[in-house]
């Protein structure tokens, strides 16, 4: 859990692996900076250390988040945690959220094939539009199920910066997805 690119005015943030079952968006950050010798973008390679969907504490960093909607549920894979940002890692980022105060953030999961958003203003769907041509996902507004207290509601519904989630498809080699990611990474990077 550690910063990587532009760490002093960075406009985009991108983060891999907030769930550790999802590895290709480490592989990917990590790949696609040893293309760069600057980048405008600033990383988080992988959030989560563990090779399950939760962390080391059994909690789902994407329903950790301090939102409205935040709440305690049951033990499983979407535990959210005992109270809103109970967990290092989502204090880690909303500290740089906070810190950096990006434009626009892109989170990197799997395996749905789809290119789902929060917040934003109207401008921002040509961003949108374009990542969903590049990766050919469809746009989806919802993801389908409620999810108190994810990432999305906090920065993107609550703080309105445009957070976009970009869920990859698991079924292939990482290797076939890096023309398409790379030029959604190089599309943020003239942002
Ligand atoms: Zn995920």
């Amino acid at each position: 859990m550690f910063l990587r690119g532009n760490t002093k005015n960075p406009r985009v943030l991108i983060i891999g692996v907030f769930h550790g079952d999802e590895p290709q968006g480490e592989l990917l950050i990590n790949e696609y900076l040893l293309t760069k010798d600057l980048t405008n973008v600033l990383f988080v390679p992988r959030l989560n250390n563990c090779n399950t969907r939760v962390n080391q504490n059994g909690v789902d960093l994407n329903r950790n988040y301090p939102t409205k909607n935040w709440e305690l549920g049951q033990r499983n894979e979407y535990f959210g945690g005992e109270f809103p940002a109970s967990e290092e890692e989502t204090r880690f980022i909303i500290n740089t959220v906070e810190k950096y105060n990006p434009q626009i953030i892109l989170s990197l999961h799997a395996p749905y094939k789809v290119v789902n958003y929060d917040g934003g203003s109207k401008c921002d769907l040509d961003i949108i539009e374009r990542i969903s041509q590049i990766m050919d996902y469809p746009i989806e507004k919802s993801i389908g199920y409620p999810t108190p207290g994810s990432f999305g509601t906090w920065a993107g519904i609550e703080r309105d910066i445009l957070t976009i989630t970009l869920e990859l498809e698991e079924d292939i080699d990482v290797k076939e997805l890096k023309p398409k990611v790379f030029k959604v990474f190089e599309l943020l990077e003239g942002i």
